[in-house]
């Protein structure tokens, strides 16, 4: 029944009647700020008062599961059984945002009122981003699919969790738990950023993070440094040593056994096709990282060392003392190659051979996951892609290309899906790398969002005609 420029054109006409801007406006309105103590309230009217009723009228049975590790994040489960025995799709999403920052906007924008700036064609509202707009682009589409086909060949199961900006807790756990109610064939999901804001992108998975403290505590106290002063260690001073062991001042990562051995050739295949121009961001340091890399083998093929904060004394009020101690906190972004487990008894060894036993490592609890790839040939790579090229070729702008991304510079918790439950993922994402999540002044691109809006269609779209044979054939 119905047709696919149909279904795509109900997608444009929810577009451009504001009916999608009207949605995501209730949707941003609820202030689900991650870090407040306790969101748990917000959470819910989210979920309960929001997505239920939102997921009702498509049929969709929702329930709550409470978090096993942090009470204040609760999930919601919603499923769309046609047929048991037909294929499963995995929908994922997260309701909490980072907080809203009310009083660093721009003057003219708040944080939980969506507000369209007519001249830029820019969406400003706290998660218009990150990430409910972007879940909403794959609601949205899905019902366009719907209503136009009536019945879609395969059935949906959406999880969106609460907990995302805080890492997360609980969502390896409640995908354990709740294996069964969330077993699918493929997740395809949203977040993040395309390559570039003019480029639809695919990625398949994404690096991790793994955060660690560095200190240097040698004596109680501060001394004066005009009786002390090169009588006594400086633990700043040692603290820096020990971390310029580890990256060099150019940012390339000195200890091997934090950086991948190699970036495999399929993999470098696929990201040599990808060029990182910046657009929308701040100017790239060409210099900077592992000599010889591109800079997307740099970000989508490659380990980063980072210092996220360093203290030593009293920074808000030096004195002329010698400080009894020094801290940093470190950060490592990996890709699936390398193995955070090692991470720890490497460094330990290295600090160990360099004369800095002095410095204590500590990895920060509960701080990574695992690292996810998905390789350039899988065939559902290659389905999304053809999916979005028919569509594309639709558009007014068919000289459009698709990139593909085998992982995300940023970080997921894809490995809940991938590895927990144990299925292919398809990540879609409807932002750009100017987009100011996590900052004041979020927002999404229209462009993007309409756009995406009619590509997620013609995918699920393509997903309903094709279901059968596919999933059928074992293909996939
Ligand atoms: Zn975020």
């Amino acid at each position: 029944m119905g047709n696919r420029d149909n279904a795509i054109d109900r997608a444009k006409h929810f577009f451009d009647t504001n009916a999608f801007f009207n949605m995501l406006s209730g949707w941003v309105a609820v202030d689900t700020g991650s870090r407040e103590d306790d969101r748990k309230p917000q959470m819910l009217v989210y979920l309960e008062k929001i997505m239920t009723p939102y997921l009702e009228t498509m049929d969709f049975s929702c329930r709550i599961v409470e978090n096993p590790a942090e009470p204040c994040a609760p999930f919601l489960i919603a499923r769309r059984i046609e047929d048991e025995t037909l294929p499963f799709v995995l929908m994922y999403g997260h309701g909490d945002t980072v907080p809203a920052m009310a009083e660093d906007w721009e003057p003219g924008l708040s944080p939980l009122k969506l507000t369209k700036d007519e001249n830029s064609g820019k969406w400003y509202g706290r998660g218009a981003a990150d990430n409910k707009g972007q879940h909403g682009v794959n609601l949205a589409a899905l019902d366009c699919v719907i209503k136009e086909r009536g019945s879609l060949g395969f059935n949906v199961v959406v999880l969106i969790e609460s907990g995302e900006e805080s890492g997360s807790p609980g969502l390896h756990l409640v995908c354990e738990q709740e294996k069964q109610a969330l077993q699918a064939d493929v997740l395809i999901a949203s977040d993040g950023p395309r390559i570039d804001p003019d480029i639809p992108t695919i990625f398949g998975g994404s690096r991790a993070v793994f955060n660690f403290d560095l200190s240097v505590h040698l004596r109680e106290g501060g001394h004066h440094s005009g009786n002390w002063g090169g009588l006594l260690a400086n633990p700043g001073i040692i603290l820096s040593h020990a971390i310029a062991s580890l990256v060099d001042a150019k940012g390339r990562i000195l200890l091997s056994e934090l950086r991948p051995a190699t970036i495999p050739a399929s993999v470098k295949k696929a990201i040599d096709k990808l060029t990182i121009t910046g657009k929308g961001g701040p100017e790239i340091d060409p210099l900077w990282g592992e000599p010889g890399l591109s800079p997307a083998q740099k970000v989508y093929g490659w380990n980063t060392l980072d210092v996220l904060a360093f203290e030593c004394g009293t920074p808000s009020q030096p004195v002329n003392a010698i400080p009894p101690k020094a801290w940093a906190r470190c950060h490592i972004r990996f890709v699936a190659d390398s193995d955070p487990e090692t991470f720890i008894p490497a460094i330990r060894q290295h600090l160990d051979a360099q004369g800095f036993s002095m410095v204590d490592i500590e990895a920060v609890p509960n701080n990574y996951g695992l690292a996810t790839r998905m390789d350039p040939d899988n065939p559902w790579v290659q389905f999304a892609t053809s999916s979005f090229e028919t569509t594309l070729g639709k558009l007014a702008t068919p000289d459009k290309k698709v990139s593909f991304l085998p992982n995300l510079g940023g970080t997921l918790p894809n490995d809940a899906f991938s590895h927990v439950i144990g299925m292919p993922t398809i990540w879609v994402p409807h932002s750009y790398g100017g987009c100011n999540q996590h900052a004041p002044n979020e927002h999404v691109s229209e462009k993007i969002i309409r756009e995406g809006m009619q590509l997620m269609t013609g995918l699920f779209w393509d997903l309903a005609e094709q279901a059968e044979t596919i999933f059928d054939k074992k293909l996939f």
